[in-house]
């Protein structure tokens, strides 16, 4: 048995078999496959979706680039029905009894190696495009997930580092639990782990060998340690904390239907941060009151282009009318920094944390912001939707956003389609945010702390920094202290202040929480039942009578 120690990202013990997830060029595992027939249809079903996905690339950049540069689309389709390579790929389904995926890596890493071996210097070039129509046929026989895992059975994910965009692709029911070599406690990749409720651990330091793949593996995330081939007294001890961990999940079921009420009566709401439809299920597993954070750019990391209006009203439709009701907080994209989209073509920047993403993009890019309004506002006809800005700092922005707003409102009306009239607020996690929070909060509905954010700028500390970790203190005085000041002021005015960042699931912190009178709280859904059973025990004047607040 090899122990190894990393960070937990969140509590529970997996166990199960490692899956090494590489990088970059797909990952093809050869399979043994005994009904060779059906294999090739499936390759055969792959080449015409594939096709298809190609014919529309040529007509999108024959519009954008113009016929000449589209013609490389029309080169892939010919290659791909080029017979030698579907004979060569059939021939390997049926000689090696393999899987499609497997036949198709190899032809195409024949037929690339056969044209980079030429003389002319055209059909050199051609190597790329083998490559690249292989690729393609394997992302579709992978079920169109480019980070595809695969696997019959659920794993544990041993990555290097995984990338927002990489982890929201893994189909979820094949993930155990994710393990990483590198990343920090504060990625995005670790609150989505958060969000699925499995335990997860970064900075493993592991070496990343194949020969961990496939091997029987367990993960500790109430000590951070993951144990391959653990000895029999080791899966004992953590078959036994799995059943503990079943029983209290049992006697926290108990506090469903319940109300988020202190024992003095102070009430909070306890909502749901979610990053996609899939969560939904989650969500009301744990009887979240409503959404209080739908992370909106992951619909976007999950595309290949821009989703259009349509794409997206129906998403936020289908969680509004899921949610039957209650609020639901959908908040505009916020790309940039860690969360990369190709098609955004965004330029290189020596501090993305500090550069062009959320709400700056938005504004300097109005027609994605406002084909997202459009869906936002057309969708909140069909529930309790309120729509939220990230990272603001500075009360023209705020301006701005509510005469863009405004503005497809009336084409809205101008062309009689129906919408509703969703809150609106902003998300203060900028410390400029938090010093004007007293004048910000006459101009919109209501304020959500993201205190990832907010710890990130306060302390200068990127959070994607994994050395860092250490010194990114989330109870640091400072970020305390501003949360009680944008709860203060948020009162004044006469609006409501929630905590979505990660703090506000922080159980050591639920009591301070209440004492500053935070009104609502949006946490990983798996945090939602723990957090009420505070709630519920909690005297909030007694609390602050002890504490002396
Ligand atoms: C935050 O910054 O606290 C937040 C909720 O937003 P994100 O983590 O997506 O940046
Ligand atoms: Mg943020």
């Amino acid at each position: 048995m090899q122990v190894y120690k990393g960070k937990s990202v969140f509590g529970g013990v997996a166990i199960g078999k490692i899956y090494v997830y590489q990088k970059g060029e797909q990952q093809v595992r050869r399979r043994h496959i005994s009904d060779t027939q059906s294999e090739k249809e499936r390759y055969h079903q792959a080449m015409e979706i594939a096709m298809a996905q190609l014919g529309e690339l040529y007509e999108k950049a024959k519009e954008e680039v113009g016929e000449a540069n589209a013609a490389v689309f029309e080169v892939h389709q010919m290659m791909m029905e080029d017979d030698d390579f579907i004979e060569s790929v059939e021939h390997i389904i049926d000689n090696q009894q393999v899987n499609a995926e497997y036949a198709v890596a190899i032809t195409g890493d024949n037929f690339a190696q056969m044209f980079a071996a030429m003389d002319d210097e055209y059909m050199q070039g051609r190597a790329a495009d083998v490559k690249d129509i292989s690729e393609r046929l394997i992302t579709v026989l992978n079920g169109g997930a480019s980070g595809g895992i695969q696997s019959d059975e659920p794993v544990i994910v041993l990555a290097d580092d995984l990338a927002p965009s990489e982890t929201v692709q893994m189909d979820k029911d094949k993930v155990l639990s994710f393990v990483t070599v590198h990343g920090s406690l504060n990625s995005h990749t670790a609150i989505l782990a958060r969000t699925m409720s499995i335990p997860a651990l970064v900075s493993t330091g592991m070496e990343l060998t194949e020969d961990l793949d496939g091997k029987m593996a367990i993960v500790d995330g109430s000590n951070g340690c993951i144990y391959v081939d653990p000895d029999e007294e080791t899966l004992e001890g953590m078959q036994e904390s799995i059943r503990k961990e079943q029983e209290q999940k049992e006697l926290l079921h108990k506090l469903k239907g319940k109300e988020n009420v202190t024992l003095d009566g102070q009430k909070v709401m306890l909502y749901a941060n979610i990053g996609n439809i899939k969560d939904l299920a989650m969500v009301m597993q744990n009887d979240a009151g409503g959404i209080g954070l739908f992370r909106s750019e992951f619909i976007y990391l999950e595309s290949e282009d821009f989703p259009t209006e349509e794409e997206q009203f129906l998403i936020y439709r289908q969680v509004a009318e899921t949610m039957a009701g209650k609020r639901v907080i959908i908040r505009t994209l916020d790309i940039g920094a860690d969360k990369k989209c190709d098609y955004f073509e965004m330029e290189e920047e020596e501090n993305p944390a500090m550069g062009c993403r959320a709400i700056r993009i938005c504004l300097t890019r109005p027609e994605i912001f406002k084909t997202q309004l459009r869906a936002l506002l057309r969708a909140s006809a069909f529930g309790n939707i309120a729509i939220m800005y990230p990272m603001i700092t500075s009360m023209w922005e705020v301006k701005k956003i509510k005469e863009i707003v405004e503005e497809v409102k009336q084409e809205l009306t101008e062309q009689g389609i129906g919408f509703g009239n969703p809150l609106q607020g902003i998300m203060i996690e900028t410390p400029a945010a938090v010093m004007l929070s007293e004048a910000l909060a006459k101009e919109v509905d209501f304020f959500s702390i993201g205190t990832n954010d907010l710890t990130q700028y306060t302390l200068a500390i990127d959070r994607q920094n994994e050395k860092l970790d250490d010194f990114y203190d989330s109870h640091h005085p400072a970020v305390l202290e501003m949360i009680r000041m944008v709860t203060e002021n948020a009162h004044k005015a006469g609006i409501w202040a929630g905590i979505c960042g990660e703090l506000g699931a922080d159980l050591e912190l639920t009591q301070e929480f209440l004492a500053m009178g935070v009104d609502e709280l949006s946490v990983s859904p798996g945090r939602i039942l723990p957090i009420r059973k505070i709630i519920l025990e909690t005297n909030v004047e007694e609390y602050r009578k002890q504490h002396k607040k």
